[in-house]
């Protein structure tokens, strides 16, 4: 292992809206401070949304890259530090000791974690290997794809039943497989899509399977109650059952709900002085772009507080 090479006041994990917001306002306030991002671009989740994002004040983009590339743009034009390709492999929470892919490790004063989510997946067999060949990674971007085609869409939140309007409008016939009797979807979506005639919907089942040759033809599921197993033909299945957080790294160093998200206060301080976390990772109750922003600029603001005050 090398040697301590840099010390921060800061260091940030992870470049989506949260970390670089938190980036931004480190620079701002004259902060020493690194980010680190371990995907080859910056934009974390944004990167996967494809539909227009019209409900962050005062930007609107076509999808989810456009406005992370707004962002870079603007960190860019002012040289704030960030650096991809730099995963972290291991963080010593309790001495601030931030360990690379690389090996390098680096010290810091206080850790804002910004590590986002990932999508949760079924664990069926046919998931991973219909990946582009019928299990969608995106409704909006699948439209045309779709255009006659029975859909499945698992789930039952919003991202289900939205998707389910989306593909809808080209699709034959999309059906909802959803594992419990309600929803947890919007009303106003709901009501839309049961409203639609090539929508439907199968209540109290699990999916066990992604069947097909070449592509995806057909899904087999199970009804919960009666343990009956059925299929259900389909050209094509998009997933939709949550997410997850990306926060098994700091298990054990910081209070986690039962989820994994990290428990903060209303600074974005968790239960270890002079570590932070914002975004998602930390928010389970609105994972909106806006908020993300909000809490990275926030955490940077008790960053450069702490570190003065103490
Ligand atoms: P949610 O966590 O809101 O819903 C997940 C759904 O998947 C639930 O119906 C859940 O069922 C079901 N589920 C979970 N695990 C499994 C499993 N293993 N097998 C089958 N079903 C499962 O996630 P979403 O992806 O819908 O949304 C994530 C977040 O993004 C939410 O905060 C949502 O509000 C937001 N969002 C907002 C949108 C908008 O405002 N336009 C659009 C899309 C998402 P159960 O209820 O039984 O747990």
């Amino acid at each position: 292992m090398e040697q301590l090479k840099s010390d921060f006041d800061v260091v940030i994990i992870g470049g989506g809206p949260a970390g670089l917001s938190a980036a931004l306002w480190c620079f701002e306030l004259g902060l020493r401070a690194m980010l680190y991002e371990k995907e080859g671009e910056f934009g974390g989740q944004l990167l996967r949304t494809f539909n227009v994002i019209k409900n962050h004040l005062g930007i609107e983009a076509a999808n989810g890259r456009e406005l992370s590339e707004k962002f870079l743009l603007q960190l860019n034009s002012i040289e704030v530090p960030i650096k991809n390709n730099a995963g972290v492999t291991e963080v010593d929470l309790q001495r601030k000791i931030v360990t690379l892919g690389t090996g390098e490790q680096v010290s810091a004063r206080t850790v804002i974690i910004a590590t986002g989510v990932r999508r949760s997946r079924l664990g069926v067999p046919g998931e991973v290997e219909f990946e582009g060949r019928g299990v969608l990674h995106s409704g909006v971007d699948s439209k045309a794809a779709v255009a006659g085609k029975d859909v499945v869409i698992v789930g039952g939140g919003d991202a289900a039943i939205e998707n389910a309007l989306i593909l809808g409008e080209t699709a034959r016939k999309v059906v909802v497989i959803h594992r419990r009797n309600e929803f947890t979807a919007r009303k106003e979506f709901l009501d839309r899509a049961i409203g639609l005639d090539n929508i439907e919907f199968i209540y109290e089942s699990e999916v066990c399977s992604i069947n097909g040759d070449e592509v995806v033809s057909s899904i087999d599921i199970v009804n919960i109650n009666e343990g009956r197993r059925t299929k259900v033909s389909a050209d094509a299945v998009l997933i939709r059952i949550g997410v997850v957080p990306n926060t098994e790294m700091f298990r054990g160093q910081i209070d986690m709900d039962a989820k994994g998200y990290i428990v903060v206060n209303a600074s974005g301080a968790a239960s270890r002085v002079g570590i932070f976390a914002v975004g998602d990772a930390a928010n389970p109750i609105s994972p909106t772009i806006s908020t993300a922003v909000g809490s990275g600029a926030t955490a940077a603001k008790a960053s450069s507080a702490l570190l003065i005050n103490g």
